[in-house]
């Protein structure tokens, strides 16, 4: 089967935020269909959407895999179950968000998923982490203001 490169971005905003990072790292790096490559450095940013609720932490890793993206999706839903998320207000906080950016130049959508992620190009802590590992994805900050991007505060990884 064919072996795809996938990028998927990590936030958490609840509890020990860079442990649960790390963690969702760790599952997705143990499961024997995926591999993960490269990691971004860790990114502390203002909520988006419900901005009343903690700052998040942020990441994104890039990954290759031989799961369909549905297939993936459900490995990423079940790391957020272990690792306690809930599901109680839209973009409220959260122990663990793991979302498929970009699955293989595929376009998909279907009730359940969306490639590229619907909200990608919206949002400043997925787009300054993933230009970071993936520099062919520099033009996607022409659509982000500058004062967004000033808000993002890196933080060293480890
Ligand atoms: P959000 O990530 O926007 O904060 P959730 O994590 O609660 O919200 O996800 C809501 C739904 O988004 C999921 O049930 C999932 O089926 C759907 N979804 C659609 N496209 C994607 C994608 N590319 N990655 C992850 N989830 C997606
Ligand atoms: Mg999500």
């Amino acid at each position: 089967m064919n072996v795809c490169r996938a990028y998927l971005a990590l936030g958490s905003n609840l509890g020990d935020s860079k442990g649960y990072l790390q963690a969702a790292i760790q599952q997705l790096s143990t499961h024997e269909n995926i591999e993960v490559v490269t990691c971004s450095s860790l990114y502390q940013t203002p909520p988006w959407g419900n901005t009343n609720q903690p700052d998040f932490f942020n990441c994104v890793i890039e990954i290759q895999t031989n799961l369909s993206a549905i297939a993936l999706l459900d490995v990423c839903q079940t790391v957020e179950q272990i690792l306690h998320r809930e599901r109680k207000e839209k973009w409220g906080p959260r122990t663990i968000d793991v979302d498929i950016i970009w699955f293989d130049q595929r376009a998909i959508c279907t009730p359940r998923l969306i490639i590229p992620h619907p909200y990608m190009y919206q949002r400043a802590f997925v787009l300054i982490p993933l230009v970071e590992i993936a520099p062919m994805f520099t033009h996607t900050l022409d659509r982000l203001p500058v004062e967004v991007c000033e808000e993002i505060q890196k933080i060293a990884w480890k």
